[in-house]
């Protein structure tokens, strides 16, 4: 038995610590910005070597943020993964713009460079988005942020899962001009419940995101926009600030298994997904891909039969669901994306996974067939 993720598998110590500081807190009435926030900018901003970072409720409202910051809304069209969480077509929708599907690639489940071009050059769109997905980043980082630097599109990074992830030495976001994240409990740095943050290189932009995340204020009771409340409270704050002293340590681990994953399976049929030349993941997901459809389904049936946890992340695709062609006129690409979602299959990974665990899924998997 091992699940596909486990939340409560704590450092030792680590709850001992978060309740005198949610006694703290709880005695000050300390709930809504101080301290806990600051801190926690501060701290992101370092680690992610982003100039600008605006703590938000979450990782939809990141980029709603991002989008109506940037100017996004009805009369726009927004380039958008066919393989991502719902949230990225989501918010697109609402901040009234429309949203345009664009394929991915099947070598890192990043968009189809090809494919991004010939939206780019004839949707013209307004702002593009993309996801870092499963813990790295496209191979073609650069070159996206170039066609769209050339273009005149504005370039969001949904980065909700990429947190920790490194490019060329550096944080992923490092060269970003806005991207976002989430900090739900189940991502690479999670909260005690939703959180999310912006980040920006351009200073302006974040005032600007700043004022949107907290009603269009300008002062007290003075408003230069009609934003709404998409606040982070203190007590996210604080759980986020206390479990980036274990980040790293977490990181490591996650990626240790997934490394271990990857050089011990060794049945033909599964491949993993490669990590694009030029990255350092976070161990966010294990990426298996099963071509073979009823291998895939044997597969499955066993390491539910062993009580061993998988994901599928994701089963299908944004412009299969049924309401997206009511939002979402135009494909661009082929058909990857459907692929991708047929055969992906996420093994357990999580941080502290034990060496048992590991080998148990791995003889699970490979003694499948
Ligand atoms: C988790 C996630 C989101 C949404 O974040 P929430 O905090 O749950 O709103 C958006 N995009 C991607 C790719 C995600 O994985």
């Amino acid at each position: 038995m091992v699940p596909f993720i486990d939340l409560k598998r704590f450092e030792p110590g680590f709850l001992e610590k978060w309740y005198a500081i949610i006694r703290k807190l709880s005695v000050n009435a300390q709930f809504v910005g101080g301290v806990q926030i600051e801190t926690l900018e501060h701290r992101i901003k370092k680690f992610c070597d982003v100039s600008n970072v605006i703590s938000c409720a979450n990782g939809t409202d990141a980029i709603q943020l991002a989008l109506r910051a940037t100017g996004v809304g009805p009369g726009h069209e927004v380039i958008v993964p066919d393989l991502t969480f719902w949230a990225t077509f989501e918010a697109v929708v609402n901040v009234g713009a429309s949203p345009i599907t664009v394929d991915v690639s099947l070598n890192d489940g990043g968009i189809d460079i090809e494919a991004f071009r010939e939206a780019v050059l004839f949707a013209r769109p307004k702002a593009a988005i993309i996801a870092h997905l499963y813990g790295w980043g496209t191979k073609d980082l650069d070159e996206i942020r170039l066609i769209c630097n050339e273009n005149n599109v504005i370039l969001i990074e949904d980065g909700a899962q990429c947190f920790g992830a490194i490019w060329k030495s550096k944080p992923i976001y490092s060269n970003t001009f806005i991207a976002t994240t989430s900090f739900y409990p189940a991502k690479v740095l999670g909260a005690a419940g939703d959180a999310g943050a912006v980040f920006t290189n351009n200073s302006k932009l974040a005032e600007k995101v700043r004022c949107l995340s907290n009603h269009g204020r300008s002062s007290h009771y003075g408003y230069k926009y009609v934003g709404w409340n998409s606040r982070m409270d203190s007590v996210q704050a604080a759980f986020l600030n206390h479990a980036f002293d274990y980040l790293d340590d977490r990181i490591k681990s996650r990626r240790t298994s997934d490394q271990y994953y990857r050089k011990n399976i060794n049945v033909s049929d599964v491949k993993s997904m490669s990590i694009p030349h030029g990255y350092g993941e976070n161990g966010y997901c294990n990426v298996m891909l099963i071509e073979d459809l009823e291998f895939k389904s044997n597969l499955e049936f066993a390491l539910k039969s062993a009580k061993i946890g998988f994901g599928n992340i994701y089963p299908s695709t944004i412009s299969e669901q049924v309401c997206a062609s009511k939002y979402s006129k135009r494909h661009f690409g082929g058909q990857n994306s459907k692929k991708l979602a047929k055969s992906v299959l996420n093994l357990p990974l999580f941080p502290h996974m034990t060496t048992a665990e590991l080998k148990e899924v791995v003889d699970t998997v490979n003694s499948a067939r």
